[in-house]
């Protein structure tokens, strides 16, 4: 193996004298890195026993300084059965050094990306996926080929479709936008999502790039802090102000299309004797067992409040004042016959006393219907209690 003939830009590009490697071609072997010269003689040998093209690339040193060379030689067969080969050789240092910063640039990229406190994506405009990073796929459960083959609205359903759709358009048209939706994953599960989204331009194309964050917590943290909000802590029953805006609600419907309402008002009888003999947190036991025994006996649709101590307002939609009064009065029983457990042996046995009132023709709010069943109650009160008393009409 010799050359026969070296170009001068050749001889330039290894800082090599032409006569030296006319005189010995392994000078090229010597001149490469240390680190590839055995590669480059491996490769070399192969390429000559095989006589398929030769192509390599790798590092030289010339003049002291590392150069990145590819060599691509093809062989000619000659008469003899020998063969000639004939090569050129390119100096590719700047578009590796080009190549790596932006290898590095995007190894930076996937660092931040894959950083994020989130599911990363970026669509284009047709929405397909031009790059996600890792939590994405870790979170939707689809590698990425599968993903190559989806769009966006692959990933949410009915009204969530619709709300996603106009607000990619919206990052399109207008460069930003935000988004709570369920996140339809491989599993079937939709998860609670924020996205946001921005749009960024690269070559001309327009290109969504955004951010997806779980907040399945923060749901149930808003849900948890509306049901307290809504419910007195001890019975779990609404509260006073819920119990007030339910009725709202309830009383323009029973007026919208015709339908009769009533309001029971319950106190439970000489309960501050319960507190005195057993205890406050036995009292409140009590209130507990009472609200069982609503549970119980109403149909769900009724509303129970607690408007006070051991006052409860119930609203008994679609119920005139003739069924009023009997479930006013079947309450009134169950809680007369139902024995509480006090500890030991002993039950207790409680009574309560029920005003009732049924929304009149005369345009009542909830306030006034309220006020005329706590009348009858009190009304109950004076004349002995554990009874049930319908409010005069006026
Ligand atoms: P009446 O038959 O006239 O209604 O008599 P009463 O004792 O039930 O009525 P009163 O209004 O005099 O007393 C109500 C009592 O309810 C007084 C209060 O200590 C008690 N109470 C109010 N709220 C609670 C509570 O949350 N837990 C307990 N254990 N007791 C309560
Ligand atoms: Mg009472
Ligand atoms: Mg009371």
């Amino acid at each position: 193996m010799g050359f026969e003939y070296v170009s001068p830009p050749l001889c330039e590009m290894l800082g090599l004298e032409a006569e030296d490697l006319l005189r010995d071609c392994t000078l090229i072997f010597s001149a490469a890195h240390p680190d590839e010269a055995e590669d480059l003689i491996r490769a070399n040998s192969h390429a000559r026993t095989t006589l398929n093209p030769f192509r390599w690339e790798g590092r030289f040193i010339v003049h002291g300084q590392i150069r990145w060379l590819r060599i691509s030689s093809d062989p000619a067969p000659l008469a003899d059965g020998g063969s000639l080969w004939s090569g050129v050789f390119n100096d590719i240092t700047e578009s590796k050094r080009v190549e790596d910063a932006l290898r590095q640039q995007k190894q930076f990229a996937d660092d931040i990306i894959n950083s994020l406190p989130g599911i990363f994506y970026m669509l284009d405009v047709d929405r397909r996926f031009v790059r996600v990073n890792r939590q994405f796929l870790t979170v939707t459960g689809y590698a990425q080929g599968e993903l190559d083959c989806m769009t966006a609205g692959d990933f949410f359903e009915g009204e969530d479709s619709v709300l996603i759709a106009q607000k990619t358009q919206e990052v399109f048209v207008r460069g930003g936008s935000s988004a709570e939706a369920g996140f339809l994953v491989k599993s079937g599960r939709k998860i609670p999502y924020y996205f946001t989204g921005r749009r960024t331009t690269i070559d001309g194309q327009f290109y969504l790039v955004g951010l997806g964050v779980d907040i399945t917590e923060r749901r149930k943290l808003e849900q948890e802090l509306v049901r307290q909000a809504k419910t007195d802590p001890l019975t779990g029953v609404s509260n006073r102000r819920h119990f007030i805006e339910m009725a709202e609600q309830e009383i323009l419907r029973a007026r919208r299309y015709g339908k009769p309402l009533s309001v029971l008002m319950l106190d439970l009888d000489e309960f501050k004797l319960i507190n005195d003999r057993y205890g406050h947190q036995a009292g409140d036991g009590v209130l507990c067992k009472v609200c069982d025994i609503y549970r119980l006996t109403l149909r769900v649709v009724d509303i129970v409040g607690r408007m006070g101590g051991e006052e409860f307002a119930i609203l008994l939609p679609e119920t005139n004042a003739e069924k009023a009064v009997e479930v006013a009065e079947r309450l009134r029983q169950d809680i007369a016959h139902t024995a509480i457990p006090m500890g030991g042996d002993e039950v207790l046995h409680i009574t309560a006393s029920i005003g009732i009132c049924t929304l009149g023709p005369e345009g009542d709010d909830i306030d006034v219907l309220l006020n005329r069943a706590d009348q009858a109650m009190y009304q109950v009160k004076r004349s002995g209690r554990n009874r049930v008393e319908v409010a005069h009409s006026r």
